[in-house]
């Protein structure tokens, strides 16, 4: 016995694509090749199409002209030729509908005769069960779960202007012509140099300073400010690398999608420039140069070098060693900085003290000799980054993931699911590489460069006590400041210091 046409159920199917800015009918063209393997398997035959394109059922006043056509041809049950219809196919609900009202609308034109049929790519839906009739009483739940579809779809499409390298719309970039793409020589030179300035350890301000007093004004014609130039030269479009909402955006393989425009400076230095920046946020610095967790808020503002770094090494009544963090303030008698431990009731013993400037001076010394030490064997025993392969089965299963979906594989739950899983692991990796190079990079800077600028007489090339510090708590725990000895005398005893080392690995 064979299968003639007239065995199937004639049905009407709907597709809608909602961002198809390209406005070609790729999506609509997809749905409805999926419609068709549906038909086909649940012995249907479709008669008619319907389908909007461009249109987002979410939006009020949007009319979508086919899906009231097809609405009145559901009800009629017939099209206008008299071919009678019996069912529609959908790829899934959300296609058909966004809004309570028209889900009923089409629940009551679809089942305004008995024996209609409706079905999505995982087979007929009944329609005319009770429970179905109850989904209209989920309309809050269903237009939540729309709108961050929505939003979704259209970083989708941003998405997938950003891999064609295009730039983004808006103001005229700083640094470039008009056309958004070649550079604007002046202010490309500007942005280049105050970047390398940054990178050579010269303060934000100072670099501020410096374009207000030549006069340099923004693309919308203001004076720069310290955080309009922090944002731009934070910017990866100096780098040629493309940003949707702050996040880089990478292909399929994970590499940071290359812009149509002229780079201003190089990948590596933009990285620099974010290291700086992040470093500079008051978190706390470890060696590898990772910034990893923030500082307690009595790191954030100092004068004085070793503030809460260095510690307490009286020993108490009971035998423990006091370990308390040592503050810093101005000894008036003396006319000097002090260090000293707390009082008893702020946690500490209330019984050390040291001059600050000495201790400044030794703890200096020993942390530069230190990082120039550490720098040495670096360069020597650094091999690559040990996790690559790791990443690179993230990032592959990544990929692969990403084409079931495209082949409808997998279901859209299950792939966010699996995607809200993997990205912050591929993006933890990624930046734990990144530091690992960046590292590597800086143990070939010339360290000289960093002692001579600790110790500068200009205010401007000198590093401040922030970048001070963080180089400091890159090399060591703590100080340990032990209490000095009854005839001992006056004269500062550097033994009495001990610099708890950080592990190099
Ligand atoms: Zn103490």
């Amino acid at each position: 016995m064979s299968v003639t046409e007239s065995d199937l159920i004639p049905v009407v199917d709907y597709a809608r694509a909602s961002l198809d800015k390209a406005k070609d009918r790729h999506t609509v063209t997809d749905q409805q090749a999926v419609n068709d393997r549906t038909a086909a398997r649940l012995g249907c035959r479709i008669v008619a199409r319907f389908s909007d394109n461009d249109k987002s059922a979410m939006k009020e006043g949007v009319v979508r002209d086919d899906f009231e056509a097809m609405l009145r041809v559901l009800r009629a049950g017939r099209l206008k030729d008299g071919t009678p219809v019996m069912g529609c196919i959908v790829v899934a609900d959300d296609r058909l509908v966004r809004k309570t009202g028209d889900y009923e609308r089409f629940v009551d034109a679809l089942t305004y005769d008995e024996g209609r049929v409706y079905a999505d790519q995982r087979g007929f839906q009944d329609l005319y069960n009770e429970n179905v009739e109850s989904m209209g009483l989920m309309g809050a739940v269903i237009s939540r779960m729309e709108v961050k579809k929505m939003r979704r779809r259209a970083r989708a499409w941003n998405r997938a202007r950003a891999l064609e390298g295009q730039p983004k719309k808006g103001h005229r970039p700083f640094g470039w012509q008009d056309d958004r793409l070649t550079l604007d020589e002046a202010e490309s030179a500007l942005l280049r140099k105050a970047v390398e300035r940054l990178l050579a350890g010269a303060s934000l301000n100072s670099i501020v300073r410096d374009w207000q007093d030549k006069g340099i004004l923004t693309p919308r014609g203001n004076p720069w400010r310290s955080q309009t130039i922090r944002t731009t030269i934070q910017n990866a479009r100096l780098c040629g690398w493309r940003t949707i909402n702050g996040e880089l955006v990478r292909d399929e393989a994970g590499k940071p999608i290359l812009g149509q425009w002229e780079p201003i400076i190089t990948p590596k230095q933009w990285e620099a420039v974010k290291e700086i920046f992040q470093r500079r946020k008051g978190m706390q610095v470890i060696r590898t140069g990772e910034a990893v967790s923030p500082l307690p808020f009595d790191h954030r503002e100092h004068s004085y070098l070793l503030s809460a770094i260095a510690r307490c090494g009286k020993i108490l009544e009971d035998g423990t060693m006091c370990n308390g963090k040592l503050r810093a303030g101005y000894d008036k008698s003396r006319g000097r900085g002090k260090y000293f431990c707390h009082s008893k009731g702020s946690g500490g013993c209330g019984g050390l003290a040291r001059r600050a400037d000495l201790v400044d001076m030794f703890v200096s010394e020993a942390v530069l000799a230190k990082l120039e030490e550490r720098a040495k064997r670096t360069r020597t025993d650094r091999g690559p980054w040990p996790k690559e392969r790791e990443l690179t089965e993230k990032s592959e299963q990544m990929q692969a993931l990403r084409e079931r979906f495209h082949q409808r594989k997998i279901s859209n739950t299950l792939f966010f699911e699996m995607v809200e899983r993997l990205e912050p692991e591929i993006e933890a990796l990624r930046a734990e590489k990144q530091s690992y190079e960046l590292y590597a990079q800086q143990a070939d800077l010339d360290l000289t460069d960093i002692r001579r600028r600790w110790y500068s007489k200009d205010d401007e090339d000198r590093l401040d006590i922030s970048q001070k510090r963080a180089y400091i708590r890159k090399a060591l725990h703590t100080v340990i400041v032990h209490p000095v000895g009854k005839r001992s005398g006056n004269q500062f005893n550097p033994d009495l210091l001990e610099p708890i080392w950080r592990q190099a690995d």
